[in-house]
């Protein structure tokens, strides 16, 4: 039987996946992670998908993506050995203007993803080390890129430029929006599930370590909260999110300080972490309970509800609000904070539901239906390994 590996390769950490396939559609057989790669201490689990552990081993030797996406494949071939891949799924955080689907993984195609580095310069080299390191390992496999820039392809020409001059849209300064194969899995599941949601006006959350926001009308991007870079929009785990321009310009002239360290500071000492001082992870903030911790997690929801109401505006009103991500599927308080005095745009909680983490948490009066639907990201890109592949 064929199988699918899916892989999702970052700075540090290498997610991946093992899919069987039945009747054209891909079954999940386990999943798992590779944190810390190039420290002493890297991590790599993998849980069968009834939750089980399959492996959690902790090592010295991952020192790079070559390494730890072996040593991955080298445990799954242990304990799979019957296991035959045909496909290897990546995501690849930036396709370019041009890109709307899923494509197969040519050297052409590789080389023109590898010219798009300087628009993701945090991501996309990781990406396209996991498929450089995959197709030595697998040469006769497919290798499939989904992007998650594809997905908001469908944004009209407003949402997607700056005011700057016409030259520097050419050159690829727009707007592309990222997080499209978590919203791309929203809006395949509410096709099947709610129908007339689908068709009609929904904005969905992805509130994870990342977090953006994107407004869907009959299941295509008119908007997003994401632009040029994932820096963008929501404050997230240590990216500021939405900043003046003119904040940069003053770090750069005034206090002299050096790109690199505006870039660290803007991706990696900002947002929950910034503001809090204390900790990037949800978590860890609700839990700690000291006005630091509480102000963050405010700013984050005042900056949900300000989007909520520009994405609302984009779609000409709202039917539906959903919730993903890791923090969008687990915490109510950011939930309730989120919407909280959303009451003009017709959101009302059914707090009991939210606390209990329901799939519509929205109260019977509410005229926008609001839910909870875990993401998966993985799905999406075994997916679309199969359909390249076929
Ligand atoms: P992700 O990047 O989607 O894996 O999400 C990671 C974020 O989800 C971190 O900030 C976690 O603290 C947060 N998270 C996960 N579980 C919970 C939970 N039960 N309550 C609050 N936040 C959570």
């Amino acid at each position: 039987m064929d199988h699918v590996v899916t892989l999702n390769a970052g700075s540090s950490s290498l997610k991946f996946g093992l899919f069987a396939t039945k009747a054209g559609e891909p079954c999940v057989i386990c999943t798992g992670l590779v944190d810390r790669i190039g420290s002493a201490e890297a991590h790599i689990s993998a849980r069968l998908s009834g939750g089980e552990t399959l492996f959690d081993e902790v090592s010295d030797s991952i020192r790079d993506h070559d390494i730890a996406l072996d040593q991955v494949l080298t445990l799954l071939q242990q304990e799979f050995p019957e296991a035959r891949i045909a496909a290897v799924g990546h995501r690849i955080v930036h396709g370019g203007p041009d890109n709307d689907r899923p494509v197969l993984l040519t050297p052409d195609s590789l080389r023109s993803l590898e010219s798009l580095a300087p628009f993701a310069p945090l991501h996309q080299p990781y990406n396209l080390a996991g498929a450089y390191a995959a197709m030595k390992r697998f040469p006769d496999a497919a290798q499939v890129a989904c992007f998650d820039t594809a997905f908001h392809r469908t944004q009209s020409w407003v949402n997607d430029t700056f005011a700057l001059p016409g030259e520097y849209y050419d050159m690829g300064v727009r707007r592309y929006g990222f997080h499209g194969l978590s919203y791309d899995y929203i809006a395949g599941h509410l096709q099947q599930t709610a129908p007339d949601l689908h068709a009609g006006r929904v904005v969905v959350a992805h509130l994870g370590n990342g977090a953006s926001m994107c407004a869907i009308k009959d299941g295509r991007s008119v908007g997003s909260t994401m632009g040029f870079s994932p820096l963008d929009g929501l404050p997230m785990g240590t990216r500021s999110g939405q900043i003046d321009p003119g904040v940069l310009l003053y770090l750069l002239e005034q206090k002299g300080m050096e790109a690199a360290e505006v870039s660290d500071l803007l991706y990696r000492k900002s947002g929950l972490l910034g503001l809090s001082g204390l900790s990037n992870d949800m978590r860890a903030l609700e839990k700690a309970g000291t006005t630091e911790a509480g102000n963050a997690i405010a700013y984050f929801t005042y900056r949900i509800r300000r989007e909520m109401g520009s994405l609302s505006a984009a779609l000409g009103g709202l039917d539906a609000l959903v919730f993903t991500g890791g923090i969008g599927e687990n915490s109510a308080l950011v939930r309730q904070q989120a919407c909280e005095e959303m009451g003009w745009l017709g959101i009302d909680l059914n707090s009991d539901a939210n606390q209990s983490n329901a799939t519509t948490i929205s109260s019977d009066m509410s005229r926008v239906q609001v839910m909870v639907i875990p993401t998966n990201e993985e799905l999406v890109i075994a997916r679309a390994a199969l359909n390249v592949m076929s």
